[in-house]
């Protein structure tokens, strides 16, 4: 049996549990709801440093109104009991007050990457993330912070503000964990019908096409068209977009491009009122697709 984490409920709570910790710390960020997805970021934590530090947060300020910030899935025990499990020693689990104890005045611009794909159905989200990022790094200090594949956008924003505001963590990166019909694990995953769920499985099928025609030489038109065709081609399915774009800025990648040029290639569809979101890295311009970095 493994000791259970420390639970800090507020900043002062977690600075405690911090200083009776000596080494290195990883931080884990996440929503709760927790499945195997986030529970792969927690075993490459491990792997990173002395001691992992999950926090569990809604964050209130990536969601825009009538967004689903509350009917997000609360699971707090359960929760716990999984990160019990995996050896992890601090869970930060604050309510809102505690991360915004005034409204805050100053906040994130994560500039251009917040304008685009997510960014232009929830212009409001990445720089909530961005505020929620930099604050949680503060208050827990981690030498490095994983986060997953599953959000890319995210993911490059994250980097890239670690980059441009010189915040003192690493971040580390794992692949999209996935069940086995395909779908990527999500706490949202459990919104869905079971009819649902088997149109859910489109998203997954159609990054798998539209990789291979990537590798067999397909342009940027060529794969971003097969991908479509086949969301398109799955009843329920409402297709939000279909992209590809530079791993390092997200940049649309389009036109005439070089053999062997690394992308994303995303998709964003609603399955009934569900907004699923799915990636995968590919090598456009012939040569074998990349699983992540
Ligand atoms: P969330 O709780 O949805 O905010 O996610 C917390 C972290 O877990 C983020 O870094 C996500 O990218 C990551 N994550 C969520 N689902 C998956 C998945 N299926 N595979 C890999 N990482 C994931």
């Amino acid at each position: 049996m493994r000791d259970a984490p420390v639970i800090a409920h507020n900043r002062q709570e977690l600075a405690d549990a911090l200083a009776a910790t000596s080494g290195t710390r990883a931080l884990v960020m996440t929503m709760g709801a927790l499945h195997e997805g986030h529970l792969t970021l927690v075993r490459r934590a491990r792997s990173l440093a002395d001691h992992i530090v999950v926090s569990i947060f809604v964050n209130p300020t990536q969601f825009a109104p009538g967004e689903d910030f509350d009917a997000y899935p609360r699971t707090l025990d359960a929760d716990v009991e999984k990160l019990a499990a995996e050896g992890v020693e601090v869970v930060y689990a604050p309510e809102p007050e505690d991360v915004y104890p005034v409204p805050p005045r100053i906040t994130v611009d994560p500039g251009p990457i917040a304008r685009v794909l997510e960014g232009a159905t929830r212009p409001t989200h990445l720089a909530g993330v961005a505020l929620v990022v930099t604050k949680v790094i503060n208050l827990t200090r981690p030498q490095v912070a994983v986060f997953g594949q599953k959000d890319a956008q995210q993911l490059t924003m994250v980097r890239t503000l670690v980059r441009d505001l010189d915040l003192p963590v690493s971040i580390a990166s794992v692949p999209i964990s996935r069940d086995t019909d395909g779908v990527a694990r999500s706490s949202r995953n459990r919104y869905l019908s079971e009819e649902e769920r088997h149109h859910a499985r489109a998203l997954s099928r159609a990054l798998q096409v539209g990789a291979r025609s990537a590798s067999l030489g397909g342009t940027p038109a060529a794969v971003l068209a097969d991908t479509r065709a086949v969301l398109a081609a799955e009843d329920g399915v409402e297709i939000d977009y279909v992209a590809l774009t530079d791993p390092d800025t997200f940049d649309c990648v389009e036109g005439d491009v070089r053999a062997g040029t690394p992308a994303f290639l995303l998709v964003a569809a609603r399955v009934g009122t569900t907004r699923l979101i799915d990636n995968t890295l590919v090598t456009l311009g012939g040569g074998s697709s990349r699983g992540g970095k």
